[in-house]
């Protein structure tokens, strides 16, 4: 049986129990990735998994983007109760308000989604470190697909010698490659079907990598060939440092690709791990 909790009175009685906690914050509106994730946390049988939902007002930049994220929270209940997963937490709006006090992230915040989401990592920092004062949970799972934002949690563990370990999940995705995300919920079946070409030309880089045959250059005609086929705006195709997301230079470091592309009104973003990568001359080469 799933228990459902809603307010901190609740939490604090869950806490006397003195549980093992493994945490999985969402948004709610609940996929594959998701699911995945709590199947993960499920696998410790000595532990209890907790599951918010709360879409979190604060790491939002547009209110359009807030008031259109896809919701269902009964079905949501549902397949969370099929999993057997043992605490929902669902808290009120008023968890998060906007006088909070803010949790104001450093460098990390400023590149890639923080570039033109200026306080959106501030906002998920904020609610990440208000769920982990709360619930002082033993694991924290994650997924892999926003790469930056579990630079920004490890980071906000380690500023606030939080006793929470992170757990990252690989990133779940459709048959043709599109990583899964409540906001596919707003894309067209066209929409779709170009969306799909993110993940295409993720591995098309990838592979070029791996036969050392990346011009640099071919970044910039890879975001062209992404506008041709239709998306509105590619926000950044770059590759970085997996460690602290630095651009990738002439030293060996294990690097990723990373992309955020826009398609009518909805942002999405996707990664790809490229292992030990370096630059020589113009080349990027493993
Ligand atoms: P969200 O509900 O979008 O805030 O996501 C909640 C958690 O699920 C975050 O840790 C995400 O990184 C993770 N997640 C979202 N999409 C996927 C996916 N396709 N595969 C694996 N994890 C995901």
């Amino acid at each position: 049986m799933s228990k459902i909790l809603r307010s901190k009175k609740e939490i604090d009685q869950l806490l006397k129990r003195k549980y093992k906690l493994h945490f999985v914050p969402t948004m709610g509106f609940l996929h594959e990735g998701h699911l995945k994730i709590v199947n993960e946390a499920k696998r410790n049988t000595e532990s209890k998994t907790l599951v918010s939902i709360f879409i979190n007002p604060i790491q939002f930049s547009e209110i359009l983007d807030f008031d259109l994220y896809p919701k269902d929270l009964k079905n949501d209940i549902s397949k969370l109760k099929l999993l057997k997963t043992d605490f929902i937490f669902i808290p009120q709006k008023n968890f998060i308000s906007n006088s909070i006090s803010k949790i104001k992230i450093g460098k990390l915040s400023k590149m890639l989604c923080g570039v033109d989401r200026k306080e959106h990592f501030d906002g998920v920092a904020t609610v990440i470190m208000k769920f982990l004062t709360l619930l002082r949970p033993e694991y924290i799972y994650l997924g892999e697909k926003d790469f930056q934002q579990i630079l920004v949690i490890r980071q906000l563990i380690k500023d606030f010698s939080i006793n929470t370990n992170v757990r990252v999940i690989p990133t779940v995705r459709e048959k043709g490659g599109l990583a899964l995300s409540s906001r596919n919920k707003r894309l067209s079946k066209q929409q779709k079907s170009l969306a799909q070409k993110i993940y295409h030309e993720l591995n098309g880089v990838k592979s070029k990598i791996n036969k050392k045959k990346f011009h640099l250059s071919e970044l910039i005609k890879v975001k062209e060939r992404l506008l041709k086929h239709g998306f509105k705006q590619i926000n950044y195709l770059e590759i970085r440092k997996e460690k602290d997301l630095t651009l990738i230079d002439k030293n060996y470091d294990s690097c990723r690709i990373f992309i955020s592309a826009n398609i009518g009104g909805v942002r999405l973003i996707d990664n790809l791990r490229l292992g030990k990568t370096r630059i020589i001359g113009k080349f990027v080469s493993k």
